[in-house]
């Protein structure tokens, strides 16, 4: 099927697809026509942002990276998204509320020669309220002279104009200044070294071998058990070595109870798993590979999607596993897991220590696409061209626009697409394979939601 089988050779992700740490956004709002193009130019360096006379032109791209001083920060465009040839308007205001949401600094652009219009007093009124940092950039400012006209931007109640001229240049390196300054501090990503081992759910229904699994990887002397205090059951993990890494196996005092009957109950069993991945970053669902594909096993597979935690699901019993049972194993892997394709898997015996090694690299690999974060640029990069290949379907007449994107979060990784319109869940899940297809995100799931402006 199209499990991915955790061999990993071709499942790296590439360095410069996961970015170190998400880089801060910064959109350019202001009126057709004062220059915001030109200012990207401008602030990327490049002559990639295309410009044009006529105001309200359509551009292929919103969003360039950009590097100042060495600090990295994506830019949009907002005025990529003016109007198009099948009619689509976002309103200015509109425009200025999507570039507040998806934005950690938005630069105003202004045309000092023209003074603040009223489309720019709406715009200014709703970054007024935005909370977020704006910037003022009174553009035109190709002389001396006109800096006084810039002064009368103080008007618009966003503090002080800067006055820039995107054309010449003239001040665009003191923007920056003040655009840097404004960038929030990168945010850590969540896990570093500091943080302690990764937390590992071991999930199965009782006797697919749990407890000989963490045997069998503990081995004798290595574990150490770290009790919790003040719970009554008194959950226990234990910290286990493997691959030159200590991991934390949480709750295992369950495990290692082997009180059959409590285990086997539905109810407290579903409440265990969801606790233990309360309490975990990855899981490990076991299947007895020997066996029929239980409803069980299906729900703890959902109980951990549900969870939003990444994923290896090893196959156990492997040493009973012969040509016959295979086939019919991987018929059922097809029809019933269908949903969770991109799964790492495993295929081992706790009994032989049939690959055992190979349960550490699926656990990081999994860690890896769980924390990973796709460039911004890149994203919408990749998402043009793929709305350029293959449109979302019309509705109602209308052709729904995707005007950008970004990754909101990780551990999972989430993804945003700011649309003009209803995308089909079809087209969603379409979105998420080929997304998936791109980047990876092997043995993690991933949300992809839109926000839409009509
Ligand atoms: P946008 O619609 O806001 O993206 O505006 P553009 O970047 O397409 O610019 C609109 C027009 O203003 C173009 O003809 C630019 O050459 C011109 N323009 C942009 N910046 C400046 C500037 O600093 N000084 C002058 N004199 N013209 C500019
Ligand atoms: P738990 O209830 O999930 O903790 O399962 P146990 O670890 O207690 O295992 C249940 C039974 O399956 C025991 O009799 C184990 O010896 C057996 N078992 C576990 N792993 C394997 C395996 O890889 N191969 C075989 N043949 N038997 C296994």
């Amino acid at each position: 099927g199209d499990w991915v089988e955790a061999d990993l050779g071709d499942l790296e992700v590439s360095d410069d697809v996961v970015d170190s740490g998400p880089q801060p956004v910064v959109a350019i709002v202001g009126r057709p026509n004062v220059g915001k193009s030109t200012l990207v130019n401008r602030i990327i360096g490049r002559r990639e942002a295309v410009v044009e006379d006529v105001p309200g032109v359509t551009r292929d791209r919103v969003t360039y990276d950009a590097n100042w001083r060495g600090r990295r920060f994506t830019v949009v465009d907002t005025g990529g998204w003016d109007p198009d040839a099948t009619g689509m308007n976002l309103r200015i205001a509109d425009q200025a509320r999507v570039a507040v949401e998806l934005a950690d600094v938005i630069v105003f652009v202004v045309d000092a020669t023209v003074g603040a219009t009223d489309a720019d007093e709406t715009v200014g009124s709703v970054l007024r309220q935005s909370g977020k940092p704006v910037i003022l950039a009174a553009n035109k400012v190709d002389n001396q002279q006109l800096e006084l006209e810039a002064a009368s931007l103080w008007a618009l109640g966003l503090g002080e104009p800067q006055p820039v001229s995107a054309l010449h240049g003239r001040s665009s390196g003191d923007l920056l200044d003040v655009i840097l300054e404004a960038l929030p501090e990168t945010p850590e990503l969540k896990f570093d070294a500091e943080r302690g081992p990764y937390r590992v759910a071991l999930l199965g229904k009782p006797n697919v071998g749990k407890s000989s699994l963490l045997n069998k990887l503990a081995g004798e002397e290595r574990v150490l058990v770290d009790p919790m205090a003040g719970t009554t059951r008194d959950p226990v993990d234990e910290l286990i070595e493997l691959g030159g890494k200590t991991w934390r196996f949480v709750d295992t005092a369950g495990i290692r109870r082997r009180d059959r009957e409590l285990q086997g109950a539905d109810f407290y069993a579903a409440m265990r798993t969801r606790a233990a991945l309360e309490r975990s970053e990855v899981a490990i669902v076991l299947i007895d590979a020997s066996e029929v594909l239980t409803e069980q096993d299906l729900r703890i597979i959902g109980l951990v999607i549900e969870s939003g935690r990444a994923m290896v699901v090893a196959f156990n019993k492997w040493d009973l596993v012969d040509e016959d049972r295979r086939y019919y194993l991987e018929k059922e892997i097809d029809r019933q897991l269908v949903r969770t394709p991109w799964a790492l898997r495993v295929n081992i015996s706790a009994k032989t220590g049939r690959h055992m090694d190979r349960l550490v690299p699926a656990l990081e690999k999994a860690l890896d696409s769980w924390s990973s974060r796709v460039p911004t640029s890149r994203l919408n990069a990749f998402l043009t061209d793929l709305v350029h290949q293959t449109p979302p379907p019309v509705r109602s007449g209308k052709q729904p626009k995707i005007l950008f994107a970004t990754q909101a979060s990780v551990e999972p990784p989430k993804f945003v697409l700011f649309t003009s319109g209803w995308l089909e869940d079809t087209y969603r899940r379409f979105i998420e394979r080929r997304l998936r297809e791109e980047f990876g995100f092997a043995g993690s799931p991933i949300d992809v939601s839109m926000k839409i402006r009509e």
